[in-house]
């Protein structure tokens, strides 16, 4: 590394001359009036802007002290500075400050109507917003910039948004959106001769997009244009980020002895450049490195000195991760309340800033590392808190999926929901009615209170009548709150009411019972060959079979279209399988004849136990209709007229029961567990044309 400093300092120079002309060209292109002397700041400014990531707080100094003689510079200067004070203060985690500042970019922008100045305020937001970890608000900002740096022509603004908006798209998953864009952002860069900063950035970008989108080779050999483009400059800062990602691609693509070999240069070439700002990160990196190859010892000594270096810097994010790695590297070397403590450390900073998935996986990491070290007690507790976030995560995304298959529904069912509305315009006016009613008897009450000497027997009559009336009208809204109008089966909104009222935590293995999914099979070809009374004819036909297969007690359920649920609150273990069974050869056995024409019927079927209870720990219904949705789906995928079980999954770790709930079925081809296939018979024949498609997945789930 030694010789490379002093390489560096030979090649420094001239790099650094052309730099400045670079930004000063750049500058007085900008300018609106020419301005022909040398722009003593913009060869400041250019200076400072690369160092900024190294030493965000003595750059941040020396930027606000340009500002007072920077009145006379063109605005598009001063627009420079202010964004680069508005960067170093995100870095220094002043986030409000940063925020002000760069809204000031703006608006200067916009007084000027300078596109160019609005840009580079646009952006200085951005990272403010990423900064303070609001990147919805980052992306808002990025996409605005993109749009106005292209109609400027500017190829640095270009290269600039391009690279952000690229990065953006990748955080949304809009992999080869984000492709295009920093591959432009790249072609941008090329152009900008003298300043080899914004291509290198934008490599950097395309290097993490590669990974991300796991194509090792397109990876390592734009890493190979990154080393040479760094090695041809020596820029420290080059060398540091080089090593950063040669780190990564090495980590993600199975090299770990070379990743952490970068690492170790790196924080090397942090060390003796005075770095203090990047070292807490890449401390954390080493000790994670160590971690991952079960080294506790150095991994602690390492997550120490993490902990001692973000110490004073205000960086509660690094100071969390140490803390997690600290808390880990005890619990390997057996310093059990060591590493507890640790761990709760940096599980109170993850509570404080909301971030629920973060929290999630950290306890899952920590309920590992206790089970490791032999703290069952500890263990159990930590999986115990993680499903509670995982319960709570899973059942926003499920109300999110229902608002969005209701906007589906809305868009795809006018029909229906006119249906709907005219079901509830009834059940308000029996409402209204009861009201009038009950009314109608205080007042005959207090008549025949008050004349009952007089004409009691007569009116006494009229208020029984009225009475009897009011209860049938309750009966009346009763069924109508509660029951699907064709079908007469239960309503979902019953069936929530009605799960929501169980025990929160049933005791696993005390009441056995289970939920079976079902779908009738092609029934878009019923509807379409034979008619939507048909359609309506045989949805009542498999009403009525499920009511006479199943028992009084069973809950039965038009879910939605053509799917229906059963809860079975008693049924042992042993005899799922049998009731699947029942089900698909009740539905199948007898065509429904409708119009003197008889329409074969077969149902897919997904079921599971409920309640069900991996390693002692309930889960919620939703989540065990999701497993039920996911059967029901390789039913349909394999065949159709045919039912998938999940088993109790009663020792199920926590990390294997979130590789089912992700993905059942490739769960169940990794042997993490046995589903039971009920076969309906023969199958039912295919209706011609009806084609045996994987079924749309949107279409099965009913939410
Ligand atoms: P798969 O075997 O994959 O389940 O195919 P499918 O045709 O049964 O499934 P898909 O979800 O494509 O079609 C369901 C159809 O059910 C579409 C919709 O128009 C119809 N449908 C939904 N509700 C009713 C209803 O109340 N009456 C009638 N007749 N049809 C309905
Ligand atoms: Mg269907
Ligand atoms: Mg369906």
């Amino acid at each position: 590394m030694a010789g490379g400093g002093a390489h560096n300092a030979r090649r420094a120079p001239p790099l650094r001359a052309r730099l400045a002309a670079a930004l000063a060209a750049a500058c007085v292109a900008m300018a609106p009036t020419p301005a022909l002397a040398l722009p003593a700041m913009a060869q400041r400014l250019i200076e400072l802007r690369d160092q900024v990531r190294m030493f965000p707080d003595t750059v941040l100094a020396r930027l606000l002290a340009l500002q007072p003689g920077i009145g006379a510079e063109p605005p598009r200067v001063q627009a420079e500075l202010l964004a680069q004070i508005s960067s170093a203060r995100a870095r220094l985690n002043q986030h409000d400050a940063a925020a002000a500042t760069a809204d000031q970019i703006v608006a200067y922008g916009r007084a000027l109507k300078d596109d160019a100045i609005v840009v580079k305020g646009l952006l200085a937001q951005e990272a403010a917003a990423y900064a303070r970890d609001d990147n919805p608000a980052a992306q808002r900002y990025v996409f605005e910039a993109e749009k106005l740096a292209l109609r400027t022509g500017d190829q640095r603004l270009r290269a600039e948004a391009g690279l952000e908006a690229g990065v953006a798209r990748a955080e949304l998953g809009d992999f080869p959106g984000a492709l295009a864009t920093v591959q432009s952002a790249i072609d941008a860069a090329r152009t900008l001769e003298g300043d080899p900063m914004p291509l290198f950035h934008a490599l950097r970008a395309l290097t993490r997009l590669h990974i991300q989108t796991k194509d090792r080779a397109k990876a390592y050999a734009t890493l190979g244009e990154l080393t040479a483009l760094a090695e041809q400059q020596r820029l420290p800062l080059q060398m540091v980020l080089l090593k950063t990602s040669e780190y990564i691609v090495n980590v993600s693509f199975g090299r770990p002895e070379r990743a952490r070999r970068a690492l170790l240069e790196c924080l090397a070439l942090e060390r003796k450049l005075g770095a203090r700002y990047m070292l807490p990160s890449t401390l954390n990196n080493v000790a994670d490195s160590y971690l991952k190859a079960h080294d506790y010892p150095r991994a602690a000594q390492y997550a120490a000195e993490a902990l001692r270096a973000a110490n004073g810097l205000n960086f509660t994010g690094s100071d969390a991760a140490a803390h997690s790695n600290l808390g880990q590297a005890y619990l390997g070397m057996g310093r059990i309340a060591e590493g507890k403590r640790h761990f709760e450390a940096s599980l109170a900073w993850f509570e404080q800033t909301q971030s629920k998935p973060d929290l999630q996986s950290l306890l899952l990491e920590y309920g590992q590392a206790l089970e490791d070290a032999g703290d069952m007690t500890g263990a159990i507790q930590a999986y115990h808190r993680e499903r509670a976030i995982s319960n709570e995560l899973f059942q926003a995304k499920r109300r999110q999926a229902v608002l969005e298959l209701q906007e589906w529904y809305a868009a795809d069912q006018k029909q229906r929901q006119i249906e709907l509305l005219s079901r509830e315009n009834r059940i308000k006016d029996v409402e209204l009615d009861n009201r009038r009613l009950a009314q109608r008897l205080w007042w005959l009450l207090a008549i025949v209170f008050g004349l009952a000497s007089v004409a009691g027997g007569l009116l006494y009559r009229r208020v029984r009548q009225a009475n009897g009336q009011l209860e049938a009208k309750n009966q009346t809204l009763k069924a109508l709150s509660t029951r699907d109008p064709l079908t007469g089966l239960y309503n979902r909104r019953h069936f929530h009411d009605t799960m929501d009222r169980l025990p929160a935590a049933p005791r696993a293995g005390a009441a056995a019972g289970a939920l079976f999914l079902l779908d009738i099979d092609h029934f878009k070809h019923i509807n379409d060959r034979h008619g939507h009374a048909a359609g309506d004819a045989v949805l009542k036909a498999v009403a009525e079979t499920l009511r006479v297969t199943l028992r009084e007690t069973d809950l039965i359920v038009r879910w939605g279209g053509e799917e229906f649920l059963a809860f079975l609150p008693a049924v042992p273990r042993g005899r799922v399988d049998e009731v699947a069974l029942r089900i698909l050869r009740g539905v199948s056995t007898h065509a429904v004849v409708h119009q003197g024409r008889d329409i074969a019927v077969h149902v897919s079927v997904g079921f599971v136990p409920f309640p069900l209870a991996p390693a002692g720990v309930p889960l919620a219904w939703e989540r065990v209709l999701n497993l039920a949705d996911m059967a029901l789906y390789l039913a349909k995928k394999n065949g159709r007229n045919r039912a998938y079980g999940v088993p109790a999954l009663d020792h199920v770790g926590a990390a294997a029961l979130a590789a089912i709930e992700r993905d059942l079925e490739r769960a169940w081809r990794d042997g993490l567990l046995e589903l039971t296939v009920v076969d309906g018979g023969a199958p039912a024949p295919r209706p011609p044309d009806a084609g045996d498609a994987a079924p749309s997945r949107q279409a099965n789930t009913g939410r």
